[in-house]
C-alpha cells in the first residue's frame, strides 16, 4: 500500500537526516518527488491523494497524456533527458526542469520560456558519476557553465539534480553524493541562496545514502509505487 510505503521511506530519511556527519546547507526537511512514469494516470491522482505533491515523470508525451486527462495539481518535474524538438511543450508542461543536461538545451529553454512569458524553474544534471550512458554536465562543463548562467534570464537555477551509478552495494554512491553537495555549494555562491535550494539525488536503491550526503529531494518510484509496467507509455 502507498501509505504504508510511504512510512517506511520518511523513517529512513528521518535516520538519513539523523545519520548525518555535519549539518547541511540543503536544510533537515526532504521533499519526495513521486516518480509516476510507466504508471497510469490514477497513480498520480493516488500520490496527490496522499499528500505526495511533487509529481515526477521522465517523458514529456507521458506526461502531456496524463495531464490531459487529469484534474489540474501537483508540482510536475521533468526527470529525464530533454530533446529538442520537445523543449516547447516542456516549457508549457513542466513547473520544473530537472534534467537540464547541456547548454544548448538550457538556451533552448531559456528562448521557449521567453516567449511563454515564464521563468521556468530548473536544475542542472551533473554526471557526477562519469557514465558514459548518462547524461548531465561533465564536472568540468560544469564548473565552466556556472559564470555562463546569468545569460539565460528566463530560467531560474533551483539547484542541482545527480544520478548515481548503478550498483549492488549502495555504499558505493557515497563519494558520487558528496561531490554532488560540493558543486550545490558551488553553485550556491554563483547564483545565490536565495532561489538556489533544490539538491535533487538518491532513487529507490540509494535514497538514503543521497539524504546523508545532503539531497533534500528524492525521485522515487519503485520505493512508492512497485514495479513499472513498461507497455504504459
Ligand atoms: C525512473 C527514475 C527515478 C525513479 O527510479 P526508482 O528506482 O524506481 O526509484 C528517479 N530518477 C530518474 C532520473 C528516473 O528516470
Amino acid at each position: 500500500m502507498l501509505e504504508d510505503n510511504i512510512k517506511v521511506v520518511r523513517a529512513r530519511i528521518g535516520e538519513a537526516i539523523a545519520h548525518r556527519k555535519a549539518k547541511k546547507v540543503t536544510g533537515d526537511s526532504v521533499t519526495i518527488v513521486a516518480v509516476t512514469k510507466n504508471h497510469p494516470a490514477q497513480v498520480v491522482n493516488e500520490a496527490l491523494a496522499a499528500g505526495l505533491n511533487n509529481i515526477g515523470e521522465n517523458r514529456v508525451q507521458e506526461a502531456k497524456g496524463k495531464k490531459e486527462i487529469l484534474t489540474p495539481g501537483g508540482v510536475w518535474h521533468l526527470i529525464g533527458h530533454l530533446q529538442t524538438n520537445k523543449i516547447k511543450q516542456a516549457v508549457e508542461l513542466f513547473d520544473i526542469i530537472e534534467s537540464v543536461d547541456s547548454e544548448k538545451v538550457l538556451a533552448a529553454i531559456n528562448k521557449e520560456a521567453g516567449k511563454l512569458g515564464k521563468i521556468q524553474d530548473i536544475l542542472l544534471q551533473v554526471n557526477v558519476a562519469r557514465e558514459e550512458q548518462k547524461s548531465g554536465f561533465l564536472q568540468e562543463e560544469f564548473i565552466a557553465m556556472l559564470p555562463k548562467l546569468a545569460i539565460f534570464d528566463k530560467v531560474r537555477v533551483r539547484g542541482l539534480m545527480v544520478i548515481a551509478q548503478a550498483t549492488d552495494i549502495p555504499e558505493e554512491t557515497k563519494p558520487v553524493f558528496a561531490a554532488g553537495y560540493e558543486d550545490f555549494l558551488l553553485l550556491q555562491k554563483q547564483v545565490g541562496v536565495a532561489h538556489c535550494d533544490i539538491l535533487s539525488m538518491g532513487m529507490t536503491h540509494d535514497y538514503w545514502i543521497a539524504v546523508e550526503e545532503g539531497a533534500n529531494s528524492v525521485r522515487l518510484g519503485t520505493a512508492l509505487f512497485g514495479l513499472r509496467d513498461y507497455s504504459i507509455k
